[in-house]
């Protein structure tokens, strides 16, 4: 995905969340007071009919009156307006300055600042008194759902698993586009590899046909190396395209037996005379570990050796000089493969072993690959529960040090 691209969709996200949060908590505000409102509505009319009955059916200062009465009754009017609650409930007395009766005592106070106080006239006199009843509602919080902080949190929560699950939906995207991409690569330079040393081998199939070259013994001795040569180069990518496969099948199984590694180091060697005889090359081997037994996979280990010297050869410029050495470390067969090339940058270092990756900087690919090789190498030491590390200057060289465990 472009970046710009991801920028846009990113920045239209966060506005799009932070305006629906707005709106969200404007919209639970305008709830609240609405119902705010109607709630004291409700009380009002409540009230208005608890005092015209007190004035008229039970006189307040008549001898069968009493506070339960008064708490009832103005529950049951409560309820009837649709306030399922009981309040606390307080008769005052204006001109004495005291209570002359409360439900709860200890919540007098929240009674003297209630709003919801209502003055009546005993027996609809006129008395010296003032008399007044206040409703307090402590639970009126909890029955209004009043706290606005709740819907604020709850739609950030919401919002954050929206936007966790945005980027996550994003970065999946963002890695099928590269998947896919370095598909078309890996097919394109499949094609290249492929295509080159066949038609190499063709063209010298045709020039041994020729009688006058056929005779010249070392021009047939030419073409025939040419013939070896790119016959192996296939023959290695094919078995570590299809090696590499292999191991993401989760049937994938390993023949581990006793191998002689300094005897299979030195065939793999032999095997590359004829590509560093044509660059001018040479190999230094100091294959000095003994014993050089080993439990581990015959053909995965010569496509390991193999693919590290190839990659020696590959990106050395010049004539390549690559030294491979054994050794015995504690309880550890150690193989080191090192040339003299280009050498990997630090920050390619961390990434030189994943699938697809190649070194993008400076002109590195004029030689051709696929970024399988070092992958499969790592995930043969893996399968063997060994070690590999690289060590590697830009323009000095790498060395790739692969430590397998003597008892697998
Ligand atoms: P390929 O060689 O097919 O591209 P590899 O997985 O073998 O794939 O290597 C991955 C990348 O690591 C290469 O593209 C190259 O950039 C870098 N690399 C591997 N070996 C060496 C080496 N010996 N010297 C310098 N760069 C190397």
């Amino acid at each position: 995905m472009k970046r710009w691209f991801s920028v846009f969709i990113i920045s239209i996200f966060a506005i799009a969340a932070v305006s629906l949060v707005v709106v969200q908590l404007i919209q639970t505000r305008r709830t609240f007071s609405i119902s705010d409102n109607m709630f004291s509505v409700s009380v009002g009319n409540a009230m208005e009919e608890v005092i015209k009955q007190l004035d008229s059916d039970k006189p307040y200062n008549s001898a069968n009156f009493s506070y339960q009465d008064l708490d009832s009754l103005i529950v049951e009017e409560l309820i009837i307006n649709g306030i399922d609650m009981h309040p606390v409930i307080g008769v005052y007395d204006g001109s004495q300055g005291s209570f002359l009766y409360s439900s709860n005592p200890r919540h007098e106070d929240d009674l003297e600042y209630s709003p919801y106080r209502y003055s009546f006239r005993p027996q609809g006199v006129v008395s010296s008194s003032q008399y007044f009843i206040i409703l307090s509602f402590p639970d009126a919080e909890l029955f209004l759902q009043r706290n606005p902080n709740l819907y604020l949190y709850m739609s950030i929560f919401l919002l954050l698993i929206i936007a966790v699950m945005f980027i996550l939906s994003l970065r999946t995207i963002a890695n099928q586009r590269k998947l896919d991409q370095m598909k078309n690569e890996f097919i394109n330079n499949m094609t290249h590899e492929i295509k080159t040393p066949i038609s190499t081998i063709s063209l010298a199939c045709e020039m041994l046909s020729d009688e006058t070259i056929s005779q010249d013994n070392a021009s047939r001795a030419n073409f025939i190396n040419i013939v070896a040569d790119e016959n192996q180069r296939m023959r290695l990518l094919v078995e570590t395209i299809l090696q590499s496969a292999k191991m993401g099948n989760k049937n994938f199984s390993m023949n581990p037996k006793e191998v002689d590694f300094n005897a299979l180091t030195d065939k793999v060697l032999t095997s590359f005379k004829l590509t560093l005889a044509n660059r001018g090359g040479s190999v230094e081997r100091h294959l000095d570990a003994t014993p050089s037994i080993v439990i581990a996979d015959e053909l995965h280990m010569t496509n390991l050796i193999y693919n590290l010297v190839d990659n020696g050869i590959k990106y050395s410029t010049g004539a390549p000089h690559i030294v491979v050495s054994t050794a015995i470390e504690g309880k550890h067969f150690v193989i080191r493969v090192q040339d003299h090339g280009i050498g990997i940058a630090k920050a390619d270092q961390k990434h030189i072993f994943e699938k697809f990756y190649r070194v993008s900087t400076g002109n590195v690919h004029n030689v051709k690959g696929f970024g399988i090789g070092l992958n499969y190498v790592a995930q043969v030491v893996r399968l063997h529960h060994g070690h590999i590390a690289l060590e590697s200057e830009p323009g000095q060289g790498s060395t790739f040090i692969v430590s397998l465990p003597l008892k697998a």
